[in-house]
């Protein structure tokens, strides 16, 4: 059954999704599957200059990546639409116009200049400008709360540019309420008097973000912590329009793997990881971004990650399916303090996603880049392979590196390995070891390595001297996995031409 619980992911598209975005987006798709409520997507672009126009269609890809889908949003299930503010504009003139009504808000006049001028003068005194009771009404502001209601009128009228503020009460000692910071106080003497409708005919974020998340019904707003000095006058908001206000939930910031601040894209360029979700190509520079998609990483190994990023489930367990996070997600276990990003620790929940994946999807996921190399081969072959280099596999793209001798001739050899183990005698020793691979019958890993090692042991050498050339010839490096498993794998007729060859080129 549907709750009464609404929470919204209202991202304004002026790029691609930071992950801060993308795990805030989890914390409220979270949050509303856990008590059975709704995740809606709301797009806030009242901001016309900072407008992108393809970050509405990323964030909504990144969203379907990551496989927390929204329930209400743009296109879907528009029952409290449409979900894009743009399109809501001509909504806000209306709320507007009952604050001014009210007496919470008034129209200002002033220019830009005007504002520059105050800003200077307050500076050159070492005090900083603020647009509220102090000076509001001193004479110097030009608003209608001291221009007569003619006069006002008659500015409106004849076009001249206007905003509407928001009229801070005085001296009043607000006491806000955050699920997981507790209780904040703020004397209301020190908030400015904000702008809640624009000169452009577009209301700010505020007051499209207030009324809409009352028209959509929202009961919880969980987002960012760069968004906490708005309380305030949002709590004011619903106040002023005499309506309730929904529960608050300000999300710590991610910070920077090393050094102080909030984590950049810089911050990603410079140390080598994505901060993105999907690649972004930048319309207007042509630059390209990395994502943890086409990095490589398996989506629910990045949810994971994110999860962790600011919450816990206050045990020691780290691995959480997003069903699982979905159970045990609660806002009390989400800290204040901001979370430092750790770049290995996300390669670490890749590598565990990992080995969790069954070798049936893994192959699925290998094929297509095999083929591209113009191999084709049997699929339980490929199986195989998979099953016995997965656990030093991170991403899919290691693959062809871990086990590329599982499926082609060594086309050269380590130069040190080469130089340290073929020896004179190497060759002749090999030509012998071929013989006695080629009388062997039951070609199992268990039986070649049987044989093989009593075919050494009854010469009196060590085994290094034939294990390493054998190894070389057929790997063309000392690594990989067992060695008389690969020999099973490829079966004898490779493992003698391999060695052959290696004879001939070594
Ligand atoms: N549009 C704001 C943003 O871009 C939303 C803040 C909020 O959730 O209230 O983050």
């Amino acid at each position: 059954m549907e709750s009464n619980v609404r929470v919204r992911f209202a991202p304004s598209p002026t790029g691609p999704l930071h992950i801060g975005g993308v795990r805030t987006a989890l914390y409220n798709y979270l949050f509303a599957k856990k008590h059975n409520g709704t995740f809606i997507l709301r797009i806030e672009d009242t901001d016309q200059t900072r407008y992108v126009a393809n970050a509405e269609k990323y964030i909504v890809d990144a969203l379907k990546w990551c496989n927390i889908p929204f329930d209400e949003g743009p296109q879907k299930n528009e029952k409290f639409g449409p979900y894009r503010q743009s399109e809501r504009k001509d909504l806000y003139k209306k709320y507007a116009n009952i604050l001014l009504e009210k007496g919470w808000a008034y129209y200002a006049f002033d220019t830009s200049e005007q504002l520059d001028t105050e800003r200077k003068g307050h500076e050159e005194k070492g005090k900083t400008f603020i647009y509220n009771w102090h000076n509001r009404q001193k004479g110097r502001l030009v608003n209608s709360l001291i221009l007569s209601e003619d006069e006002v009128q008659k500015r409106i009228n004849s076009g001249d540019k206007y905003v509407i503020r928001f009229k801070t009460p005085q001296d009043e000692v607000l006491i806000l309420e955050d699920e997981i910071r507790g209780t904040i106080k703020i004397d209301t003497n020190t908030l400015d008097d904000k702008i809640l409708f624009k000169s452009d005919g577009m209301p700010t974020y505020h007051l499209a973000n207030i009324v809409d998340d009352h028209l959509m019904e929202i009961s919880h707003v969980i987002r960012g912590e760069e968004w906490l000095p708005s309380l305030p006058l949002h709590t004011l908001l619903y106040k002023a329009f005499g309506w309730s206000a929904p529960k608050f939930a300000h999300l710590p910031l991610i910070l920077k793997p090393v050094g102080k601040g909030k984590l950049s894209k810089r911050d990603g360029d410079k140390l080598g990881f994505p901060v993105f979700p999907l690649a972004y190509k930048n319309e207007v520079s042509g630059d390209v971004s990395r994502g943890y998609k086409e990095d490589g990483y398996f989506n629910d190994a990045f949810i994971n990650m994110l999860a962790f990023l600011g919450w816990n489930p206050g045990t020691e367990r780290e691995l959480f399916s997003l069903e699982e996070l979905v159970q045990e997600f609660d806002l009390k276990r989400v800290s204040k303090s901001g979370a430092k990003f750790n770049p290995d620790k996300t390669k670490w929940f890749q590598q565990q996603y990992m080995q969790t994946k069954s070798d049936v999807e893994l192959t699925d996921l290998f094929i297509p880049i095999l083929e591209e190399k113009g191999i084709s081969i049997d699929k339980n072959y490929i199986q195989k392979v998979i099953a016995s280099i997965k656990e030093r596999a991170v991403f899919v793209n290691d693959f062809w590196a871990l086990s590329s001798f599982f499926f082609v001739t060594p086309s050269e050899y380590n130069a040190k390995n080469v130089k340290k183990n073929w020896k004179e005698g190497t060759p002749d020793l090999m030509q012998e070891l071929i013989k006695v691979i080629s009388l062997i019958e039951d070609f199992s890993s268990e039986n070649i390595e049987k044989v093989i090692k009593e075919w050494i042991s009854s010469k009196e050498i060590g085994f290094g001297k034939v294990m390493q050339p054998l190894r070389l010839s057929l790997v063309g490096k000392l690594a990989g996995p067992h060695l008389f498993d690969i020999i099973a794998m490829i079966g004898k007729e490779k493992t003698i031409k391999r060695l052959e060859n290696a004879i001939k080129k070594l």
